[in-house]
């Protein structure tokens, strides 16, 4: 069995999206730090096969059969990237089909979790050099739009917002805290900015200044927090008739996330608990945790009321929605610890399934003659 894990034998089919709604996880390995190799560390994890994944504490623990055996020690993903998987192959495998769905009108969602240093910003926004999952996904959007023949009918607009400390903030327009409210669309914070985006070249650039807007922790002033959780929210409206002549807005919301450091979760003694910040901080990963847990355990009742974010995630987590899980480890043995954290949430996030995902869709009766509305059925009739 061994020598079949080595040839890549066992290579099973991942987890299809759309008929299948469980979540998909992956998990994506970094290449080993210069101050890591400094401090002498050594590669804990290996991955074969492009699915599993090996904790070792032993340089020489090469017995991965031994290692399968034991618990917490080997797991398995819809796919696991070693650190030498390109930007580009990562976006491909986790979230170019949510980006085809989100065109049909569907949700999704993709988020990354992970210890701080453990690549989550890297993954989702990226370098100039190395784009990150947000923007090779709004490039793909992009491109996808021109290439239907509906053109022009499409609305993209981007809203990037921040959760830090229980407080809700714009990253694009950085000012007072926002308010979350229900409304038929579901947890929409209000007031937030809407940036109506025409092409990819400005995206980059309003995301990294959005990044820069993130919170900083007064203790580590160059550092961007390591408690912030940042999403993007990408909606897309366009209009298709139905075969009555009706017009049907069509509405796809695709949210990228990029959670705090998940070390914080696990810091729940009690002088932890005294600074609000540190509590405030623990609720939503906590929160986030115990939502998974009640989603496992099939409970009625998820407690998404618990925090800011698990508010925002509400409709990722158990609505109609494609979910997809990115965690990010390092391969230092001195974050074994964190690592097998991380890991250990990532298979429990296996097992959560979420609604079937249909369209969001809103139908205009047919218009009488002379309105907008029949200008504008006229204009798509045209157009198709
Ligand atoms: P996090 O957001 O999880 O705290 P970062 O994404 O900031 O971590 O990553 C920490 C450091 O490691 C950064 O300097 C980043 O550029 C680098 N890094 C992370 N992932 C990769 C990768 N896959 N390839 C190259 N460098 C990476
Ligand atoms: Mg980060």
């Amino acid at each position: 069995e061994l020598e079949k894990i080595e040839s890549g034998e066992c290579t099973e089919k991942n987890g299809t999206m759309g008929n299948d709604s469980r979540i998909l996880v992956f998990v994506r390995l970094r290449p080993m730090a210069k101050k890591e190799k400094e401090a002498g560390s050594r590669c804990c994890v290996k991955i074969v096969n492009k699915r599993d994944v090996y904790l070792t504490e032993f340089a020489n623990e090469n017995d991965y059969l031994r290692l399968k055996r034991l618990r917490g020690r080997h797991f398995t993903f819809d796919a696991s990237f070693p650190d030498s998987t390109s930007q580009h192959e990562v976006y491909t495998t986790t979230t170019a089909e949510l980006v085809e769905a989100v065109l049909q009108g569907r949700n999704g969602s993709v988020f990354c979790y992970g210890a701080t240093g453990a690549g989550k910003t890297y993954t989702m926004l990226g370098t100039v050099d190395n784009l990150g999952v947000m923007v090779l996904a709004i490039k793909d959007l992009f491109t996808k739009i021109r290439q239907r023949s509906c053109d022009g009918n499409h609305v993209v607009h981007l809203s990037y917002l921040e959760v830090y400390n229980e407080t809700v903030r714009d990253l694009l327009s950085p000012g007072r805290p926002l308010v979350l409210r229900e409304d038929k669309q579901g947890i929409v914070a209000a007031g937030l900015t809407q940036y109506r985006a025409y092409s990819t070249d400005e995206v980059m650039a309003l995301l990294q200044r959005g990044n820069q807007n993130r919170t900083t922790e007064p203790t580590r002033v160059n550092e961007t927090s390591s408690r912030s959780h940042a999403i993007l929210q990408v909606m897309i409206e366009y209009r298709v008739k139905d075969a009555s002549m009706n017009v049907i807005n069509r509405v796809g919301k695709l949210s990228l996330i990029d959670l705090a450091g998940s070390e914080r979760a696990l810091a729940t003694d009690q002088r932890t608990l005294r600074s609000l910040e540190g509590a405030n901080i623990n609720r939503s990963l906590l929160a986030l945790s115990s939502c998974i847990n009640a989603l496992v355990e099939g409970k009625k009742h998820i407690p998404y009321r618990n925090s800011k974010l698990t508010q925002l995630l509400k409709d990722s987590l158990g609505g109609a929605c494609n979910t997809v899980m990115i965690a990010n480890i390092s391969p230092s043995n001195l974050s074994f610890g964190e690592t097998q954290n991380t890991l250990h949430w990532a298979d429990r996030a296996k097992e959560i399934r979420t609604k079937a995902c249909e369209a969001n869709e809103e139908v205009h009766e047919v218009p009488e003659s002379g309105t907008d509305q029949a200008k504008l059925l006229l204009e798509l009739q045209k157009e198709n």
